[in-house]
């Protein structure tokens, strides 16, 4: 049982960060935000795959006037990512970004505190931490110490003001510091946090990366959004965020499918029928993502020495025997079926 670290909740749009609220999935746009309609089509799919709230790139003004352009078309809550230019930040709360994330090492404290107080009068949250990268003094002890250290000292700044609502980060490429750099902050204060391992790369080594360094500190009940960092189109960071979650039982969005590596004992094409059951599980529509199904748990097994165990396990299963399966549901064997016919005999008795 993971027993989530108490933060505190601030509002994003229309939905929340830290407390009780559920662990946000995040991903980011990856084209201008100039480009209006590439933007809105991006979004769109996000949307479509959970994606809960997205950031976007603001580096000039052509971006803000299609920042206010996107936010009129859109109900997830938009993140304004501002580098350098106070300005940038105090008109994207303007053009209303529902929080805004900036480096706040990267402007000067004038600035810093017009965005605060923009940003307490329209009641938005920001986002403040540092890349490992862009520290400039490194303690002696390492790069966890020194990224929490300048972080920290930027949380006061924001506390000394009177802005308390913070989501914090403390980015770095490296499992282990960011692992250790989060534990280190989550004792110093009492904020949300935003989890990810920065730059992760893409494929097999990023999502390993980031299930490591995301899936470690969230079973210790730290973090409260994520976001995967691929090199890939963004929907692939949303499917392994929520993967990382369900993985821990933490929020759930899809059956789990169970089965095992296949060896000299199987008699079924069993990759091919749990590669089909998959794909007709993730386009069968609504109908098969209503809350019971996603907790829902299926084996598909290659034969009789762990197949009824594992099957009778599960809400429903399949044991593969010659050619053919017999199919378990709520523990109990209720008929044998060939192997042709098992993936849809399957679905029909999900749907049940
Ligand atoms: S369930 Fe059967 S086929 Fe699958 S890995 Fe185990 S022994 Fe092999």
């Amino acid at each position: 049982m993971i027993r989530r670290r108490k933060t505190r909740k601030v509002r994003v749009g229309n939905l929340f960060i830290g407390g009780d609220a559920p662990i946000l999935i995040q991903s980011m746009v990856k084209v201008p935000t100039s480009d209006t309609k590439g933007v809105l089509s991006q979004i769109k799919r996000l949307e479509e795959c959970g994606c809960e709230a997205v950031r976007l790139a603001i580096v000039n003004d052509e971006d803000l006037s299609s920042l206010k352009k996107i936010k009129k078309s859109v109900k997830i809550p938009l993140i304004a990512d501002i580098q350098f230019h106070p300005s940038l930040a105090v008109k994207a709360i303007s053009a209303g970004a529902d929080k805004i994330r900036l480096n706040p090492g990267n402007m000067d404290k004038r600035g810093l505190k017009r965005i605060a107080r923009l940003a307490a009068e329209r009641r938005i949250p920001l986002r403040i931490g540092a890349n490992s990268g862009s520290v400039k003094r490194m303690e002696k002890k390492g790069v966890a110490l020194s990224l929490v250290r300048v972080v920290d000292d930027w949380r006061k700044f924001f506390e000394d003001i009177g802005f308390f609502d913070l989501v914090i980060s403390l980015k770095t490429p490296e499992v282990e510091s960011t692992i250790e750099s989060y534990r280190l902050m989550a004792s110093k204060c009492g904020y949300p946090f935003h989890l990810g391992v920065t730059e992760a790369g893409s494929g097999r080594q990023a999502i390993v990366k980031s299930s490591l360094g995301i899936g470690v500190l969230l079973h210790e009940g730290i973090g409260d959004t994520i976001r995967v960092s691929l090199t890939e189109p963004p929907e692939e960071e949303v499917k392994v965020g929520q993967e990382i979650l369900q993985s821990l039982k933490i929020r759930f969005f899809h059956p789990e499918i169970i089965s095992c590596p296949t060896c000299g004992r199987c008699e079924i094409d069993l990759p091919k029928i749990v590669k089909e059951v998959k794909k007709k599980l993730s386009t069968r529509g609504t109908r098969l993502r209503v809350a019971q199904l996603s907790t829902l748990k299926i084996a598909i097994m290659g034969c009789v020495v762990n197949g009824p165990g594992e099957a009778k396990q599960a809400d429903i299963g399949i044991a593969g025997g010659k050619k053919s399966g017999l199919l378990f549901k709520k523990g109990k064997p209720i008929r044998k079926i060939k192997e042709e016919k098992l993936v849809e005999e399957l679905l029909k008795e999900i749907e049940k």
